[in-house]
This record gives C-alpha cells, structure tokens and sequence, in this order.
C-alpha cells in the first residue's frame, strides 16, 4: 500500500465520511475507522471499490431515425411558467466540493434508494408546504446522460415523476432526437416540490434541496449531464450567467461534463430556439460518442 501524503489522506477521509453519511457502509469492505484516518500517518481505508472510469453502462440504443430539431413537437400552448427566468441575487450556493468514489454499478439502484429514504417526507423547506408529491428521478441508475431541470408542475407533482407533461414530452422529442429512450437516461430537478404557481426556486430552497442531487449525480456519475435553463445552470455550476454565456461550451460539475441549453417549457413558449437546443443536444452526443446526422 503506497504511503499517501496528508492531504490525499483528510480528502479519502471525508469522502468515507459522506458515504457514511449517506448511509453507504455496505460499501466498506472491513469496517473503516474514519477518527485514525484523519490522523498524519494513518493508513488509508479506501475500500469503496469503486470501478475505473471506463466501467461498463447500460447500454445506449443506437439512433432509431433521423430525428432533427423540427421534427419536434410543435405544439406551443401557453405555459404559466419557465420562461428563461431571471435568478434572484444569490446567496452563495451550496457546493460539496467532495466528490466521492463512484459507486458499483450493482450497487447504484440501493444507494438511490437510501437517498430516497432519507429525503423522506420532507419539510426541510418552505416548498414541501404545497407538493402532493415529491418528485425525486426518473430513468436508468447507469445512465451515461442525466437531464436536470428546475423542477416540478403540475403533471409531475401529481404524478410524483419529473418531465411527465408537455415539456416532458418535448423533452422525449429531445431524447429520442438523440437516438436515445427515455429509460436510458436518468432525468432529475433542482428542487423535488412543486414550487406555488410553478415560480422560479428560492435560492433558499433550491440551496436546502440541492444536496440530494448531488448525491445523485455522484451516485449516477453520468458522463455528461444536459442543464435544462438558468436554474438548472446555476446551481450546477454554481454561479450566475445567462444562459447564452455558458451554452456552446462544456464545462464540468461533479466528474461529468455539463452541456447547457434551454428548458423544454421554454421552447414550447419560444419553437424558434428550438434549433439553438438541437446545437447544444449535439455537443452532448458529441462528447457521449454518438452519432449527429449530417447537415441536411
Ligand atoms: Fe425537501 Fe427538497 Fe421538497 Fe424542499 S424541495 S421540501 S428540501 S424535498
């Protein structure tokens, strides 16, 4: 076992700790004790196992047609919320600046759920005051792809599932434009409680539920994550820009890359931009190793 300098050591310490936290020990091979791995000479007790980077996903089905951004629905009915919105002066946005070992592929579908489990009824914000339900993820725990958007209307808050109404069904457009099912993806928002009248988050509640998809992200570990509108961006990235200055580019969050582009909800107001999502949908199949249909 090499020896690891004190800094390598405190930072394996307090990722041990997070998934303990977590409620992860099942993880651990032998029991870890986290007090003696703080200390300078201590050993270390890496035992989570994680798999390298390259582990096998589930599999992404190759394209099921030449599906382009007008072949989208065009419907655009009137939505009450999800223009682009303005985000509130922030408060500094809660980042854990630790990013865990990846968990096993057999063992993401048991960690989600203790996730699940702790989030349990939640009243830790003002949002829980007006759910029906909490509206944690939908999709595959290998997903090599996660969509996160704001977060819940109506539809899903009803149905306790994320992107289940008219957006969630621009956004399958969206993934089937990719060559891709809803079910290889894993799909997940902001805030899990519909927020009143479908308003943008309170930094104050975005900043007390953003915890938990961090710990997704980190339990999924997707190779690239597609941001879905200025709140998504933001407190993924953890600063605020419009969105036009951080679409085209990939940055990273949490060991994936991130690619942003527009809230489905917005481009049913605005079908014109839908050709600026079809760019940013590109760049993610791009950096996933799909292929993107020639210019016609
Ligand atoms: Fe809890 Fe998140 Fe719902 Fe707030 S939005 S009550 S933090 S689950």
């Amino acid at each position: 076992m090499p020896t690891l300098d004190p800094a390598t050591r405190q930072a394996l310490a307090a990722r041990l700790r997070f998934y303990r936290d977590l409620g992860l020990t099942e993880f651990y091979r032998r029991p870890v004790d986290l007090q003696a791995n703080d200390e300078p000479g201590a050993p270390s007790t890496n035992n989570l196992g994680a798999p390298g980077p390259g582990s096998p996903r589930s599999g992404l089905g190759s394209r099921g047609g030449d599906l382009a951004s007008e072949t989208w629905d065009s419907t655009s009915p009137s939505l009450p919320h999800h223009q682009e919105p303005t985000i509130p002066p922030r408060k500094p946005i809660f980042t854990p600046t630790d990013v865990p070992a990846a968990v096993l592929t057999a063992d993401r579908v048991a960690a989600l759920r203790i996730i699940r489990e702790e989030i349990g009824d939640c009243t830790r914000c003002a949002l829980h005051k007006g759910r029906n339900k909490i509206v944690f993820a939908d999709g595959s725990p290998d997903a090599r792809l996660m969509f996160i958007g704001e977060g819940p209307g109506a539809d899903e808050d009803a149905q306790g599932l994320p992107f289940v109404g008219k957006a969630g069904q621009l956004l399958n457009n969206m993934i089937a434009a990719m060559g891709l099912k809803r079910e290889e993806v894993y799909i997940a928002n902001v805030v899990k409680c519909r927020p009143p009248g479908n308003r943008t988050p309170e930094p104050e509640e975005a900043n007390t539920c953003l915890p938990f998809l961090f710990r997704q992200i980190d339990v999924v570990r997707p190779e690239v994550i597609v941001a879905l509108g200025a709140t998504a961006s933001t407190y993924l990235l953890g600063q605020r820009q419009p969105l036009a200055a951080l679409r085209g580019r990939v940055h990273s969050v949490r060991g994936s890359k991130l690619i942003v582009t527009y809230h489905p909800a917005f481009l049913l107001r605005d079908p014109r931009q839908k050709k600026e999502a079809w760019t940013d949908l590109q760049i993610a199949m791009r950096e996933l190793g799909l292929e993107v249909p020639a210019r016609s």
